[in-house]
């Protein structure tokens, strides 16, 4: 797990919970220093801290690499809404589409706590303590297939959003079913930019996602989606979005709702854009109408996926 835990505040409460259990270290922040230091010596740290709007899962995060990105679901909830923005551009001034941390500390693997409020620090027992929780009790992680949803369980008429327009793709169901995904949490992922251009509205999309689970009996337990696009889109969903695939907004809301074991999960869709900007999650192609140059695994039916499913590192320790 972590090597050291710093603690910026409640370096007493958290030492008096977790000290004599945990296997890593746990020290009072005491400055950029003393982080680096650690650092230097290799080592993988966790900061609570207030520095950063990020608020961590934990138990994904440890297995993230250290160059990986922890700028996590606080953010991408802050593009929901333009009064946000504000916050979002002042932490992080050149984009507000963020996929790779230039920050110092993440760069360096340190990962934080945090809340969204950018003056308020965290409330230990509200939001520290439960985080901390969920990390020793890693047992209650489920693995989860994430699936996109246009070509992948419905066929892709190009902007479907009518329930008249729903058809299921062959196979769809019986992936879904299949021994190797049944125990999984099925959540789909769905960029749906039609929104934006104001072609359909965001209820649309609502009612096409119960219909098409209404087909699926019920198998997906959640859907996420991402409204926004910027270039062509117009009105209140013209953003660049840390939701919009291939940035990983969606797939962080859905770590928040659920605890999934990201690095034994996988995700299907048939847009290089569904490989998502994500280093612990793999994705599996399936060809359908769009170009996949260069994708790491590409089937040409859902029995090739699951035989590259089967065949992916088993991750867990
Ligand atoms: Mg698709």
């Amino acid at each position: 797990m972590f090597d050291i835990v710093l603690c910026q505040r409640d370096f007493d409460e958290i030492n008096k919970c977790f000290g004599h259990c945990v296997k890593f270290e746990i020290h009072e922040f005491e400055g950029d220093s003393q982080l680096r230091r650690f650092l230097n010596d290799g080592k993988k740290v966790l900061l609570i801290t207030t520095k950063s709007s990020v608020k961590p899962d934990i138990f994904n995060l440890y297995y993230m690499p250290k160059t990986g990105n922890c700028e996590y679901y606080y953010l991408s909830k802050l593009n929901l809404n333009g009064d946000e923005l504000e916050a979002c551009e002042k932490y992080f001034p050149d984009v507000r589409d963020i996929s790779v941390c230039a920050d110092y500390y993440s760069a360096g693997g340190v990962f934080f706590i945090d809340r969204i409020d950018p003056v308020g620090m965290p409330d230990f027992s509200r939001e520290v303590m439960p985080i901390l929780n969920r990390y020793f009790n890693i047992g209650d992680y489920k693995e989860a297939l994430f699936l996109d949803r246009d070509g992948i369980l419905n066929v892709d008429h190009s902007y479907v959003h009518k329930t008249s327009e729903l058809e299921l793709v062959t196979g769809a169901y019986e992936f879904l079913l299949d021994d190797y995904n049944k125990k999984r949490l099925k959540l789909v992922l769905t960029n749906q930019s039609g929104v934006s251009k104001g072609m359909f509205e965001y209820t649309d999309v609502e009612k096409f996602n119960d219909a098409l689970n209404e087909s699926l009996h019920h198998l997906i337990d959640a859907f996420y989606i991402a409204p926004f696009e910027f270039t062509k889109g117009v009105g209140q969903y013209k953003y660049h979005s840390l939701l919009r695939k291939p940035h990983p907004g969606m797939l962080l809301e859905a770590c928040f709702d659920f605890a999934i074991d990201l690095k034994n999960s996988y995700m299907v869709g048939d847009k290089v854009s569904d490989q998502l900007n994500f280093p612990l999650l793999e994705t599996i192609h399936l060809k359908n109408r769009y170009p996949l140059d260069g994708v790491k695994y590409l089937a040409s039916s859902f029995s090739e996926v699951l035989k590259f499913a089967k065949s992916l590192p088993n991750k867990t320790n």
